[in-house]
This record gives C-alpha cells, structure tokens and sequence, in this order.
C-alpha cells in the first residue's frame, strides 16, 4: 500500500472508495485483510490529518452517491477525528500531561530489553511483530490492528501507554496529537475511566483473516489506574477581525488552502510552516519528515499555479517575520506548543467553521456527539 504524497492522490483514493467500497463499509471496515488488501477502509487518514482532504468535501461526496442512512457509520468515523480534536481543544492539559510523562518515563525505560524487543518487532508474538513491520514500512495500521497492538503493549508486554503512543506517533502518517493520545488512553482504560480494551485470540484470528497463529494474550487485565481528571474549559473559537492584506501562516494539518473557509480572502503572502525534529519533542522517522515535506511542496505548487504567493519555512523563522501574524488554527499538539514556548503567543488564529460549530458538542462522551451528527451534517452539506 502506498500514500502518494499529494492532493490528487487524496481525490483519487476517495472517489475510488465511494465508486467501488463504501457500500460495504459497515460491513467489512472491522477486517484487517492485511496490507496488500486495504479496500474495505478508505485509507484517507493520512491526508485527513494534513488538511490535504476535508471532512465536509469526503462527506459531501459520500452523500452524492448514497443517502445519510446508508453511509452514517462512515459519516460517524469521519466525524469521530472532529470529535477527539474537540475533546482534547477542551482539555489540554490532557496533552500536556501525556508528554511530560512520556519525558519521565523515557528517562526509566529508554534501556529496558522488553521496550527495545517491542520496537524492534523482535517479541514471541507473531502478530506484533508483523504491526511493527508494517507500521515501520508502510506507516499506517488498520484501526483493528492499533487496537490490538495498544491492548498488546500495555496488557500482555506490559509497557507504559505513553511510550507506545510515542511510538506510533513517530511512524504513522496520520499521528495525530488527539486520535492518537486519546485512542490509547481509551484502550488503557483512562479514558473511559475502568473500562480497558482487552485484545483477545478469538477476535484476531476471526478479523485478521486468520493471517496469525499462536497468540497467547493477557486476556484477564484491569484497567490502568489513572486518578487525574481533567474538566473541560470553556472556550470560545473566535476568529479575529480584519484579516484582509495580512500574512497567514498554515501548518501541516491544513494543507489544502485552495478548499478552506478563507479561500476568497486577500492575504498578503501565505507561510506554509513546517516543524522539524528540532522543534518537536517527538521524534518522526525519516520517511513521516519526508512525507511531510512532499505535501508541503504539493500545497505551494498548487498555490503558485493559482498565483497566491507563498514560501515554505521552518517554523523557527516566524519569528523573523514582522507585523502582526495569523495563522490558521494549527490545533493542541506540537506545533501550537512551539509557538506557545517560544514567544510566539500573539499569533491570531483562524478557526474551520466546522470545528468552531461542532467542537461545543465535545464536552461529553462520544454517544452525546453522535445526536448533533445530522445537525453538524445539515449544517455544512
Ligand atoms: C491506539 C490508536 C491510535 C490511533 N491513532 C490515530 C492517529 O494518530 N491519527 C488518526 O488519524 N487516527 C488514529 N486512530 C484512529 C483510527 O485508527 C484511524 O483514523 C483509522 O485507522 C484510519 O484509517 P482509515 O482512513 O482507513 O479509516 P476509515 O475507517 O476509512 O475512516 C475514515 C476516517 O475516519 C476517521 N476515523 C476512523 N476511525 C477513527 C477513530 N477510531 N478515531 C478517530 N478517527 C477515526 C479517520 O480520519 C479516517 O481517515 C487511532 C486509533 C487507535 C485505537
């Protein structure tokens, strides 16, 4: 399987899925076939991460070709990202907590044989193994095979949660501060406070295609114990006035500035801002740097062709840039914390407008989410 890094290659994947495989995805989207058969799922999360593709445009599309009842579950996963970003907008400490624990925890553990076996795909367990392989080489895994692999990691390895986030953070295309923190802290069972994901033998034989044998698994775990509760802020996305004639920054989860809400302002010069190692806490691989990198260029070849001036810089050099900045709303993780440690807080920022109408929902848990689905749906389609 391969992520071409490039917006036409987000189009085609998705219009190929609604023509030939969204009518089945309720149906099949829990089967992990492997990676050579990776049709049943969109595979749109690595662009969806980037900006590069929307929710609204994918649901759109969906909708063109079936009725909202037919494509509600995909409609649900679309809107599941929507929702986990607006969970963790409301609760950022959330994030900050993850990673000064992560810094902790590495300082214990950077050592331990059991780790470097784990990511080094070198376990007793065949199946694991295979997850590092693959999210090392194609840096993507079926949502079954993350949660498998976290339940894995944390209930029969035994490791600290926030060291395998780390790790998929590095590798995955679509790592993504809120999908990411949240889905482990879910299968953990911090999340939903008590209640962990347990993976069991059964349910991978019968999902995974049978691809797997001797899997012998801790299926009897508690829950992690975790007594922080965090409650949500209250927090008004605003967008700030006269924007008109100003630069705009935009990080690597918008690239596709052509599609958003403020596609018909004037701005002065568009900075496309990419962070590197550098700057980040988490370290990418070579190959998600790289990926990054082409999606940049794809985003200013396609402003150029439209004669938007642009440049793409690092994010150390903001700094230089005078005059007031905006920026489109680069959302908690660590792109927002460079700029809140490195002086660069007054950056105003534009929010989406179905983040602004939908993340006032994300106060509860999902299942109150899911009742505003057709109201969020009714609003932008
Ligand atoms: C431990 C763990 C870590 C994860 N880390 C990430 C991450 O870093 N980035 C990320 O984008 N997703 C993450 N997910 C969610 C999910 O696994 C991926 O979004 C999905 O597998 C992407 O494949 P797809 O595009 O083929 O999904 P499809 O099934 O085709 O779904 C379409 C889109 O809906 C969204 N979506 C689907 N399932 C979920 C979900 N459970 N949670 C949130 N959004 C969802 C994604 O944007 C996805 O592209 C994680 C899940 C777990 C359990």
């Amino acid at each position: 399987m391969e992520f071409l890094p490039s917006r036409s290659a987000a189009i085609n994947k998705l219009d190929q899925f609604i023509e030939n495989n969204l009518s089945q995805y309720a149906k099949l989207r829990n089967f992990d076939y492997g990676s050579k058969k990776r049709n049943n799922i969109s595979c749109l999360s690595p662009y969806i991460t980037h900006g590069v593709i929307n929710e609204i445009e994918i649901i759109d599309k969906s909708l063109k070709k079936f009725s909202f009842t037919k494509n509600e579950k995909f409609i649900q996963e679309i809107l599941w990202r929507v929702y986990w970003k607006g969970w963790l907008e409301l609760r950022p400490v959330v994030w900050k907590d993850f990673l000064s624990d992560l810094e902790k925890i590495k300082k214990e553990n950077s050592n331990d044989l059991n780790y470097k076996n784990a990511i080094n795909g070198n376990t007793n367990l065949e199946c694991f193994n295979e997850w590092v392989k693959e999210l090392k080489e194609n840096n993507y895994l079926h949502n079954h095979a993350r949660m498998w692999f976290a339940s894995i990691w944390i209930f029969t390895l035994k490791l600290p949660w926030q060291l395998g986030a780390e790790f998929f953070l590095q590798h995955l295309f679509d790592g993504d501060a809120a999908s990411n923190t949240l889905g482990w802290r879910w299968v953990a069972g911090i999340q939903t406070k008590g209640k962990n994901y347990i993976a069991k033998e059964w349910n991978i034989k019968l999902f995974s295609d049978n691809r797997f044998q001797n899997i012998k698994l801790n299926e009897n775990a508690e829950p992690i114990f975790d007594n922080r509760t965090y409650s949500s802020e209250t927090k008004i996305f605003e967008n700030v006035k006269g924007i008109e004639n100003k630069n705009l920054i935009i990080f690597d989860n918008n690239l596709s500035f052509e599609t958003s809400d403020f596609q018909n302002n004037k701005f002065k010069k568009v900075f496309l801002a990419s962070n590197e190692n550098q700057n980040r806490q988490i370290k990418l691989s070579e190959k998600n740097i790289e990926f990054k990198k082409k999606l940049f260029e794809d985003q200013k070849n396609r402003l150029l062709k439209e004669s938007v001036e642009c440049e793409i810089i690092d994010i150390k050099d903001l700094k230089d840039i005078e005059e007031n900045l905006i920026a489109l709303y680069p959302s908690v993780g660590e792109n927002l914390d460079y700029l809140n440690s490195n002086n660069l807080k007054n950056i105003s920022f534009l929010y989406r407008k179905i983040d602004q109408f939908s993340w006032k929902y994300c106060n509860k848990g999902f299942f109150n989410f899911k009742n505003y689905i057709p109201k969020i749906v009714q609003e932008f389609i």
